[in-house]
């Protein structure tokens, strides 16, 4: 860069001359009109500095933005181990959440439903297990913005446990842990308190921040409690969407009904769906023909936040995919036969991958002196068959073969 006088720079930054100028007397940098020229290191230094300056009223302006878009409720997802009482806690917030608005209506199974408190709306997701909290991790989406994880407290943490808190952590998922049935006497609150810690989770009680809540789901107690502590937690990730904004969501239940057709659960994530929008989810498309909400009521449109199902796909789009509004339908089918073809090629492609990495080549790279890894998830019967499978896996690792236990469980 050669040498550059004021004016040409401050034409280059878009800059007027005053500006410039005023910036290189906070430098102390000495100069005689806008036409001095200034040496290669000070327009360097004048440049970066704009450059930042920029950066951060940009950064600035993007947070404004942001912070101007309406809030959405949190999307909770309920994980745990078997018979912990994820389903009892559902029933009695679906049950809370009826009585509340005495509609006393049949209410739309849809796989998600809300409940409102005085202080906001929450959604909870009823998809059970947590296969769809799981696949839509896979795709990259984050469907739940937080997870409940229930611990009974007769029980402790057991292998479920551990396996929804890895599902939470690998999907950057805020937890707040619910410890149930504190009605029976045998439950031990101070028992699982410790098993949390042994996990790494130290509970506010014993001054750490891991936000723990004993409920008993089957009489409600300190339920309230526990919605605080979401709502809670919904404050301090400031979720918000744009209604305005390209509509978007992800599918949280797919199946064929006899009379209707297909039936798909759409969670909104951002923008507004309304009837007779086009869609795409994966490599199926569809035209919105009807809405229902959690009430059973038809809806014209679906603002973030909302969960609905929708009438109108031509085939079951798989749980957990993202689903995209398209203008119209030739775009709709056009990236929908895009990705089956690319859908097709990729299966091929795995196909002949999964050849390659048969056996015989794990021992060619044995032989030929590198390290083969095989990264296993196990699950088996009972956590005794469990422990004997690793037992073995154990003794079968050698200096060239590692075995990673990724996950295991029961
Ligand atoms: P899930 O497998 O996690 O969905 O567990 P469920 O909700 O089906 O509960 C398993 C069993 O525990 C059922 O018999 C429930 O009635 C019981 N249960 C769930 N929550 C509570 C609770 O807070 N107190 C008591 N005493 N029993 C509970």
């Amino acid at each position: 860069m050669a040498k550059v006088r004021i004016y040409q720079l401050a034409k280059e930054l878009g800059m007027e001359n005053k500006e410039l100028m005023e910036l290189l007397d906070t430098m102390g940098v000495e100069y005689k009109s806008h036409a001095s020229t200034l040496d290669e290191e000070t327009a360097a230094a004048v440049k970066e500095i704009v450059a930042e300056q920029k950066g951060l009223e940009e950064k600035k302006k993007a947070e404004e933005a942001r912070a101007a878009l309406p809030k959405r409720p949190p999307v909770v997802t309920i994980m745990g181990h078997v018979d912990h009482g994820k389903t009892t806690l559902l029933d009695y917030l679906r049950h809370s959440r009826i009585a509340e608005r005495e509609a006393g209506g049949i209410t739309q199974h849809v796989g998600a439903f809300t409940v409102e408190t005085p202080q906001g709306r929450i959604v909870f997701i009823d998809t059970p297990g947590h296969e769809a909290f799981t696949t839509i991790r896979e795709r990259g989406a984050r469907v739940a913005d937080i997870a409940v994880i229930v611990i009974a407290a007769d029980d402790g943490i057991m292998p479920q446990t551990k396996e929804a808190i890895a599902h939470a952590k690998a999907a950057g998922v805020p937890m707040i842990f619910a410890i149930n049935k504190i009605d029976l006497p045998r439950a031990d609150v101070d028992k699982v308190m410790q098993d949390l810690m042994k996990e790494g989770f130290v509970p506010e009680a014993y001054g750490g921040d891991a936000i723990v809540v004993p409920i008993s789901a089957k009489t409600g107690e300190n339920v309230d409690e526990l919605l605080d502590m979401i709502l809670l937690v919904a404050e301090m990730e400031d979720l918000r969407a744009d209604p305005e904004a390209e509509p978007r969501g992800v599918i949280l239940e797919s199946k064929r009904d006899k009379q209707a057709g297909v039936l798909v659960t759409l969670l909104v994530h951002e923008g507004t769906f309304r009837v007779g929008d086009y869609l795409v989810a994966g490599d199926v498309w569809g035209k919105i023909r009807a809405m229902v909400d959690p009430d059973g009521k038809q809806v014209k449109e679906a603002l973030p936040g909302t969960a609905v199902q929708v009438l109108g796909f031509r085939d079951l789009p798989e749980a957990g995919t993202t689903v995209e509004w398209v203008p119209d339908e030739v775009a709709a089918k056009h990236i929908a036969e895009e990705r089956r073809e690319e859908r097709k090629a990729r299966e091929q492609e795995e196909a002949e991958r999964r050849k390659v990495k048969s056996m015989a080549d794990l021992l060619r790279q044995m032989q030929e002196g590198q390290k083969a890894e095989i990264n296993l998830i196990l699950r088996a019967d009972t956590q005794g068959s469990l422990e004997a499978i690793k037992g073995i896996l154990a003794k079968e690792e050698t200096e060239d073969v590692k075995i990673n236990v990724l996950l295991e469980a029961v």
